[in-house]
């Protein structure tokens, strides 16, 4: 087995050992990002004379860092986190040339534990998209087949994954956005509960949904992330103080035997029929394991999609006000310095046209006179969201469903029609309006060849439950196939 299809711990086990160095493996990745990644474009930003710099200091420290967790493993990040010195454009013309004066928390800790930082992953414009057709600076192309999108918003992280330029990466998730392109790209893919990982350094979308989470090649690889990131940060009043547990330990004794899971048929409608077999395969799977399915009931997760659709829009309308030509990035040259000119100017060329459907839904959605209308009645339909999965984990201890009704599909299929757009987030919107967590793993290829994902969704902060469920199902699904071209 090569080295990039070792899993996190073999690699530190490599290095331990002095058999691989951080060096090494640094300019593996490297040379891998320009001979693949450049084509795929899921790379905004690599500073080759930086992580090499990262990756010498990590074999100077051998004897006090060697210990660590990630020491030495290339992670990627969304280019919509801060890391102080690197540019966070979030993909959008308006932050072009904006320079990180300081860390995200998220990345700080995965530093602390070792981890090397191997670049700045593309995405949709301020993470809005389901396909990575609203970046800036071109979509990301799905290493399974390259005519396809990636999913989004955080398709650079996820493709980057799946070419095996890095071993894990951050995503943010606010509708979907670790959990679709995971699938998609046949990836693990967690959003942690809302509060469970730090947003602070996150550019922010929609802050009641945002949450930050890690792409692995495996649960055991997302596991070892999210025990490095997770827990209470006091710059962030949302984050929680709960105990974080070491998720890997109870992930490698994981079994399914006796554990109780829900299925919702409300979430199975309209799947494409070869996600729809891959779902069942597995929900069968579990049972001939040992593992009890009960039928639970999500009535209101039907009014997800619009619900998602005024919630999003209208914090996202209030976060992006910040972007006005003279605080960050972009202005424009045609001011002539008139302030009001500046903003309009400025916001007209520096934002596209996803960003700004969506700052003029949200704006309307929060407007006088239609703020109990619009952004305060969502708002109640979410408690009922929420509601529904407190009764159905009274009967199970985990939620089964689809990650994506489809496949990856072509570039240009959904872009022109926004709604069709919206409906590929059916499947992940309610667990972020309940703020639960959830991971999808790869659960089969269709018959093109492209990965479908099921995601495991559990309790308010038991990610340990479904890490757990998830790599016991790893264990019985077998090794995943690996993207063509990986291996050449
Ligand atoms: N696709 C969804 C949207 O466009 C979700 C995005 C996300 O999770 N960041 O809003």
């Amino acid at each position: 087995m090569k080295i990039n299809e070792w899993n996190i711990d073999s690699l530190t086990g490599a290095y331990r050992k002095r058999s691989l160095s951080p060096v090494e493996v640094a300019k593996y990745c490297l040379s891998a990002i320009e001979k693949r990644g450049k084509d795929l474009n899921c790379f905004l930003q690599v500073r080759e004379d930086a992580v090499l710099a990262s990756a010498e200091d990590l074999e100077k420290k051998f004897n006090d860092k060697a210990k660590l967790p990630l020491y030495g493993v290339p992670i990627a990040i969304k280019d919509n986190f801060l890391v102080d010195g690197w540019q966070a454009t979030a993909a959008s013309k308006i932050l072009q040339g904006y320079v990180s004066p300081y860390t995200a928390t998220s990345v700080e800790r995965l530093e602390a534990a070792g981890a090397l930082i191997i670049g700045k992953t593309n995405l949709d414009e301020f993470a809005m998209g389901s396909s990575n057709e609203n970046s800036a600076y071109g979509p990301v192309k799905n290493p399974w087949d390259t005519s396809r999108v990636p999913g989004g918003s955080s398709g650079g992280s996820a493709a980057a994954v799946a070419a095996h330029l890095c071993w894990g990466a951050l995503g943010t998730d606010t509708g979907g956005s670790i959990r679709q392109p995971a699938s998609l790209c046949g990836v693990v893919g967690l959003k942690p509960t809302y509060g469970r990982v730090s947003r602070y350094g996150v550019i922010a979308f929609a802050s009641s949904l945002d949450q930050v989470g890690p792409f692995g090649r495996s649960v055991n690889d997302v596991a070892r992330m999210m025990e490095a990131m997770a827990g209470y940060d006091r710059k962030d009043a949302t984050s929680s103080r709960s105990v974080v547990p070491v998720y890997t330990e109870s992930v490698a004794r994981a079994s399914a035997k006796n554990a109780r899971f829900g299925v919702a048929k409300e979430l199975l409608e309209g799947l494409d029929p070869e996600v729809r077999q891959s779902f069942d395969l597995l929900v069968q799977t579990m049972v001939a394991n040992g593992a009890k399915v009960v039928d639970v009931s999500l009535p209101h997760s039907r009014y997800a999609l619009s619900t998602y659709y005024l919630i999003a829009p209208s914090e996202a309308s209030s976060n992006l006000a910040r972007y006005d030509g003279i605080h960050y990035g972009y202005r424009s040259k045609g001011s002539r310095g008139e302030l009001e000119q500046v903003y309009l100017k400025s916001r007209g060329e520096g934002f596209g046209p996803e960003v700004k459907l969506r700052i003029m839904l949200g704006t309307y959605a929060l407007s006088a006179g239609y703020y109990d209308a619009y952004y305060g009645k969502a708002n109640q339909v979410r408690q009922l969201i929420s509601q529904d999965f407190v009764q159905a984990f009274e009967k199970c201890d985990c939620v089964l469903m689809p990650t994506s009704p489809s496949v990856a599909f072509k570039f240009g299929e959904k872009a022109a029609d926004p709604l069709k757009m919206y409906a590929s987030d059916v499947c992940t919107l309610p667990i972020n309006l309940a703020g639960l967590p959830s991971v999808s793993v790869p659960s089969g290829l269709s018959s093109d060849k492209l990965p479908i994902g099921v995601q495991f969704v559990g309790r308010h902060f038991e990610e340990q439950r479904i890490l757990d469920l998830a790599a016991a199902y790893e264990k019985l699904r077998g090794p995943f196939p690996i993207a063509p071209g990986v291996r050449e």
